[in-house]
């Protein structure tokens, strides 16, 4: 069958498969070569080139998963997010990024940029329209995060890579949070895709990884920056990450199913004030999402009721357990207060809607059943008793 027609579990099955060619085994055999011939061959193979047999089969995956021509992968989220920023940036050009985008994102571009002479402006608002209005004639590329961390914010694709199209710009997007199972940015005309692996990708806690997906002029030019600043990824990882993507299918929809049950599930309970998730209909993203989107992603936010106490509930649950990362197969949350945005004042922090109650909430794989139970009873145990009634116990 033609691969363009298959489905998304078909395409993490096989795409991007090497043949073992020797044994005519199942799975895709491992190369780890540093030294490769240079004598009589067609293509001068080394890992910090990106172009071991490993690293460019599992590249074609990446392409293939996200609708484009072509891909890289580095050994972090981060280095694809910095090289394919370089690659379009140098000294006199101008960034538009959003205020609620990746914490590590924000410190590149905030502590390092200004060494370059590079400008950047970090629009507040979610909608084209924000980001037209921080156009300047210097302006080079508008970078995306849809969903946003921590809460979930959309922002509309096609409106965003129509306008870069009218100013001829170029459109990145960080599409880590929905994975290429939820949302393919290439559908809606974004140019470069870039994900942390770490991620869905990755999926079990166990690999530091980035990727990037693009047309193959695109992709020239960040490999050519790439090779120069040399943020290849191991053979062994890249291997073992071919091997969690063939899973990423069925992980990141049990995922999904599980953040849209929980979500529902908590809007109803009085001791939760607030519940972020594009897949609720009330949530302001939800009709853009559902434009974009397959699915609504296994990421969650929500506030603790005034009469919960924050550090009591994490301590409670039983399955789920605080976590600086997220979507591994088993749930994990993090407070934002206490750490991506831990370093900001209360004033800033408020101004960024980041409540010091708010939990930032990585579903897993779990029966639903147990994660409910989990986080019931745990929300139980939170219950601020208040002075009198300590006393009339
Ligand atoms: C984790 C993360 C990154 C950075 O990835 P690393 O693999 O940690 O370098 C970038 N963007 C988002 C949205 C992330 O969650």
């Amino acid at each position: 069958m033609e691969q363009s027609k298959a489905g998304m579990n078909t395409r993490c099955t096989h795409s991007g498969h090497l043949e073992d060619l020797q044994f005519k085994g199942a799975v895709s055999p491992l190369f780890p070569s540093t030294s490769y011939a240079y004598d009589g061959v067609d293509t001068k193979r080394y890992p910090r080139y990106f172009n071991t047999p490993n690293q460019e089969a599992l590249a074609r995956k990446v392409a293939d998963l996200e609708h484009s021509e072509a891909g890289l992968i580095f050994g972090s989220g981060m280095a694809a997010v910095s090289t394919s920023l370089l690659a379009f940036l140098g000294s006199g050009d101008h960034l538009v990024l959003p205020e609620q985008s990746y914490g590590g994102t924000q410190n590149l571009v905030r502590e390092e940029f200004g060494k370059y002479g590079i400008e950047a402006t970090f629009v507040t608002g979610t909608e084209a329209s924000d980001f037209e209005a921080a156009i300047r004639p210097n302006t080079k590329v508008l970078y995306l995060e849809t969903p946003s961390n921590p809460l979930l914010y959309l922002t509309d694709l096609e409106a965003v890579s129509g306008l870069a199209r009218s100013r001829g710009l170029v459109t990145m997007i960080d599409n880590t949070f929905a994975s290429p199972i939820n949302q393919n940015p290439a559908d809606f005309g974004i140019d470069i895709i870039i994900h942390s692996a770490t991620k869905y990708m990755g999926g079990h806690s166990d690999i530091c990884a980035g990727a990037v997906a693009a047309s193959a002029a695109h992709i020239d030019r960040i490999f050519q920056l790439a090779k120069n600043l040399g943020g290849s990824l191991s053979d062994y990882t890249v291997w073992l990450l071919e091997r969690s993507m063939k899973t990423m299918g069925l992980r990141v929809k049990a995922q999904s199913q599980n953040a849209l049950e929980l979500s529902r599930h908590l809007r109803t309970h009085t001791g939760i004030s607030r519940v972020y998730y594009p897949g609720l209909e009330d949530h302001p993203g939800h009709a853009i999402a559902k434009a974009q989107m397959r699915g609504f992603g296994g990421m969650l936010s929500f506030e603790l009721a005034p009469d919960r106490d924050a550090d009591r509930f994490v301590k409670a649950l039983k399955w789920v357990k605080p976590s600086m990362s997220l979507a591994g197969v088993e749930s994990t949350l993090t407070l934002p207060s206490q750490t991506s945005h831990g370093l900001l004042s209360p004033e800033e922090r408020e101004k960024a809607g980041i409540a010091d109650e708010l939990i930032r909430f990585s579903c897993g794989i779990e029966d639903i059943q147990d994660l409910i139970a989990d986080l019931d009873q745990a929300l139980a145990a939170a219950a601020k008793v208040s002075a009198g009634a300590a006393l009339i116990k």
